[in-house]
């Protein structure tokens, strides 16, 4: 493809080779429409897709949100509800998903599977040119809004946008945001809450949902997003022939309006008794100017990591000692028109409130006359580089690409400008000499003529306040597309000086992943916790050779990753042997391994416990984001609380990471000045205990010579010397006893988890996969309006069944002990039997990220699971018959009839079921 050159009604107006993708971009336009099309033209097999829609807002009624949702709902061509939820579960696709921006909206995908790339595509464009909510009102009840009616209650709104919405705004940190928007933006579209706010929602009817569609959903005003390697101009002739090609050109929708520098000052109350009191928020925003200026947003990025990225960061540590609070945090909402920078503290007084942006503006002025510090700009910049190198996170990298360059389309950004940053890189190093990011700070922070504040604070008393055209199922694959099975990745254990090295043979790029795994099974119970807060310690307490200020310095210049927590393994021949680990990875580039390896002896041996002060901190911290976890993940604590009732592995992760662990630290809080030097000595005593290092086993990913490196440097290093034991005993617990609790938590919405023993077999796994998407999505999603369900079956043998912001408590226990009644009158057939076996497996088989996968062979080793037995699993699941899955029923009703309940929620609807619980407790005032 060259520039000027005509494919199947598209020109290609733009073609550039770019380093960072290794391959070409090339733009183009569709002639006839105007529809505009980014290939990024590489060798990646995860192929990724994306087709968005600028959609702009003009009030909070949630209409891009709820037309998210209804267009996955059925199309001309695939007219079946569940089109969405089918996608999951038939397709070998890693990442399927539609997002909802302040202004635009985006349906993503990616697969390695070539054929189920076409399908998914053409699933897409079905859904987003021809959806069936265009006719079917129901659809638009169900995704958006309805009256429901109970006998004898009040009718009352339900739908799955509007309690979407509703479990977000349970939030302050939403309702602060949402505040920051309406004072920044006061007359552009950002002022609005594009996902919809509650109260809002209902106001919106059928007929303008339909306007809006027309008005926005066009090829005029849609964006295509190809990444990776397959046939584009197969791709090209298809979605001229079958959509573009038959659509009218009409107008693009405009990118927002600027908004004309204002400083606005917005306070707001929040109703004690629906929240709790939190005390107050406050937020400081300032505008950083126009999203089309890259190369200033990069340097931003890299200027607030300096200044702010640590707790020892010159700012960071500058405002938390000036307003004596024990955090503050900053983000950077880009992707936005005009992004603009929001500093917040939360939980505090109205006075400390009062001081932040004066307090803000004297720091920022002492940097700017005394000088950030070339080291710390430096560091920031490595960080910033290595995290642009790796592309960690969950998503897969060409899915980053294609949002990145979706979100640059929306504001009229090119797809290079997004993409590439290497120059920018080498630019910003020579510029921290010369003062440019202290004039940076300075134009930011106190020269801004676009800045806002905003106050949340408790109020005592409560508020008042038609053409035929042939349909067809869901393309699917066929039974061939499965028997292809990637060889797994190759462990090579050896031992030295009584440490066991497990070498994971994956590539990695050019960076080195170590991971040091400490027996501590033999620890009692109650010193758990005390592990894990040492855990959370380290990396915050200066060592015997480093400040604070330098360790940080030094982590950030020589570390890409560094985290040290608890694990536990459950052995794969008997649930009963548990073993627990203190674990820490840490990933640098591979020239820094001699740091690293220094750095992670240093931070393990050498840390200084005698820091009462940081120690208190870092309980505050851990409580609070245990609170935020409790409330927007509710589903993953009450599941762990549950197998606490039933596993070992359960008791143990509930003292490290659970509502335990929570109650312990709140233990710790309210006696800490007469107890701290116990607190010190018990956190010594597990330092003591990690440097016997019994059992050591040591991972490592990377290339064969930084694997020979490793082992000399270890074996020159403090980690040497490991205590052997032949017999190393398992992790003794006990079980909490009962059969099911309730916890109260600030929230609208509720968490509902139903967990027991299972047996983890083929069938099995695809059994969990079937509950998940036809019973639950049916029962708990899409009549009982919540945002998700689940039902997973582990390899630990735990099988779990959960409900995310549920409006529901007890209706919800009701659906998850029926399940086995939906299976007795299961209808499958062999085409949906293969589609499910299909989702699975490729489930089963997805390559992981390096770190991932490298974590996972880890696990497989210290569990003791043999590779036969992932091998049974899935030739189990392929081979499973309709008969075979009938016949779990069983396994099922004791499964659902006896499993162990929990419930972390809303208080009214937890009282509502109060008989179904042992205990309710309140968690969280
Ligand atoms: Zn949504």
């Amino acid at each position: 493809m060259e520039i000027g050159e005509k494919i199947y009604g598209f020109e290609v107006k733009e073609k550039k080779y770019v380093r960072e993708v290794e391959g070409d971009i090339i733009q183009m336009e569709h002639l006839s429409t105007g529809a505009q099309v980014v290939v990024i033209d590489n060798q990646d097999v995860k192929k990724s897709f994306l087709v968005g829609f600028r959609t702009i807002p003009k009030d909070s009624t949630g209409v891009f949100h709820i037309l998210e949702h209804s267009v996955l709902n059925g199309s001309r061509r695939y007219p079946d509800k569940a089109t969405f939820v089918n996608l999951m579960k038939h397709s070998m696709a890693e990442f399927v998903n539609a997002i909802t921006y302040p202004d635009h909206t985006v349906y993503p995908f990616c697969t390695e599977n070539e054929k189920d790339f076409m399908n998914l595509m053409d699933v897409y464009l079905n859904a987003v040119f021809c959806p069936n909510v265009l006719t079917d009102k129901e659809i638009f009840e169900q995704e958006g809004w309805h009256f429901q009616c109970e006998d004898g209650k009040a009718p009352e709104i339900n739908g799955v946008v509007y309690n979407e919405m509703k479990g977000v705004f349970s939030s302050l940190d939403s309702i602060l945001e949402d505040e920051m928007s309406k004072a920044m933006f006061p007359e552009t579209a950002y002022r609005f809450v594009a996902g919809g706010f509650p109260d809002t929602i209902p106001a919106l009817s059928y007929e303008e949902f339909l306007e809006y569609y027309r008005t926005f959903y066009n090829a005029s005003n849609c964006c295509i997003v190809l990444y990776g390697r397959m046939n584009t101009e197969q791709l090209f002739e298809y979605i001229d022939k079958v959509y573009l090609g038959k659509m009218k050109r009409s107008k693009p929708a405009k990118p927002v309006m600027l908004q004309k520098p204002v400083k606005r000052i917005r306070n707001k109350l929040y109703d004690k008794e629906k929240f709790g009191d939190q005390g107050v928020f406050a937020s400081c925003t300032y505008s950083l100017g126009d999203f089309d200026n890259r190369e200033r947003m990069n340097a931003v990025y890299i200027l607030m990591q300096a200044i702010m990225g640590e707790d020892e960061a010159p700012m960071k540590k500058g405002l938390i000692q000036s307003l004596g609070i024990p955090e503050i945090q900053y983000f950077i909402m880009d992707g936005i028109r005009q992004p603009y920078l929001a500093v917040k503290i939360k939980n505090t007084d109205k006075e400390t409130a009062g001081r932040l942006k004066t307090v803000i503006t004297e720091q920022a002025d002492r940097l700017c006359r005394e000088g950030i510090g070339e080291e710390v700009l430096v560091s920031a910049i490595n960080r910033l580089e290595f995290w642009m190198r790796e592309k960690g996170g969950s998503r897969p990298e060409g899915i980053e690409y294609v949002l990145d360059i979706a979100d640059g389309w929306a504001q009229g950004t090119g797809p290079c400008e997004m993409i590439e940053f290497e120059e920018t890189y080498v630019k910003m190093r020579t510029l921290v000499k010369e003062g440019y990011f202290e004039s940076l700070l300075r134009e930011i922070l106190l020269e801004n003529a676009h800045e806002a504040e905003a106050y949340l604070e408790p109020l005592e008393k409560a508020e008042e306040k038609g053409k035929e055209e042939e349909t067809e199922d869901l393309p699917g694959l066929s039974a061939d597309d499965l028997l292809h099975k990637k060889d797994e990745p190759l462990t090579r254990a050896e031992e030295e000086s009584g440490i066991t090295y497990l070498r994971q043979e994956i590539p990695s790029k050019g960076v080195a992943y170590q991971s040091c795994y400490f027996d501590i099974s033999d620890l009692k119970p109650e010193k758990v916790p005390y592990a894990k807060l040492f855990s959370e310690l380290l990396g915050s307490l200066p060592t015997r050779t480093h400040s604070l200020e330098e360790l940080v310095i030094e982590k950030n210049m020589w570390l890409g990753n560094a985290r040290a927590y608890l694990e536990a393994y459950t052995n794969a021949d008997d649930i009963r042997h548990v073993r627990l680990k203190f674990v820490m990875d840490i990933s640098c580039l591979e020239q820094n391994l001699p740091r690293a390896v220094k750095l992670g002896e240093e931070l393990l041996y050498d840390t200084i416990l005698e820091q009462p002060e940081i120690i208190l901190k870092r309980i505050r911290q851990s409580r609070m984001e245990l609170e935020r976890g409790f409330v927007t993940s509710g589903n993953s604590y009450a599941s762990g609380r549950a197998a606490a009732h039933y596993m070992l592995e359960g008791a143990a992760r509930e003292r490290y990471n659970g509502i335990h662990y929570y109650q312990f630290l709140g233990k710790l809080l309210k006696n800490f000045d007469a107890d701290q030097g116990q607190i010190i000595r018990e956190l010594k005593e597990i330092q003591e205990k990690l440097c016997r290092k019994s059992n050591l086993v040591m991972s490592f990913t990377g290339t064969e010579k930084a694997y020979g490196d490793f082992r000399q440097l270890i074996a020159a290093s403090g980690f040497c010397g490991s205590a052997r034991e032949r017999e190393p005993g398992w992790y003794q617990d006990k079980l909490l006893p009962g059969k099911s609790e309730a916890f109260i938590i600030p929230s609208e919405v509720s968490y509902v988890a139903l967990g027991g023993i299972g047996e983890y077999t083929g069938k099995d796994y695809l059994l969990g996969r079937m509950v998940s998407f036809d019973y639950l999505w049916a029962k708990i999603r899409a009549e009982g309006g919540a945002y998700g369900c689940q039902m997973s079956v582990l390899p630990n043998q735990s099988w779990t069944m959960s409900s995310y912001r549920d409006p529901n408590v007890k209706r919800t226990i009701e659906a998850f002990r029926n399940t086995s009644s939906w299976l007795k009158d299961l209808e499958l057939g062999e085409q949906e039997l293969l589609n499910y076996k299909i989702g699975a497996v490729a489930g089963y088989d997805r390559t992981p990220k390096t770190y991932v996968q490298a974590k996972r062979m880890d696990s497989w080793y210290l569990r003791q699971e043999e590779p036969q037995v992932r091998a049974k699993v899935r030739e189990g699941l392929l081979k499973a018959s309709e008969e075979d899955l009938k016949n779990r029923r069983q396994a099922m009703e004791s499964f659902a009839g006896e499993g162990t309940v929990c419930v972390l929620g809303n208080r009214a609807r937890i009282e509502e079921a109060a008989g179904q619980f042992d205990n309710v407790t309140v968690l969280m005032e």
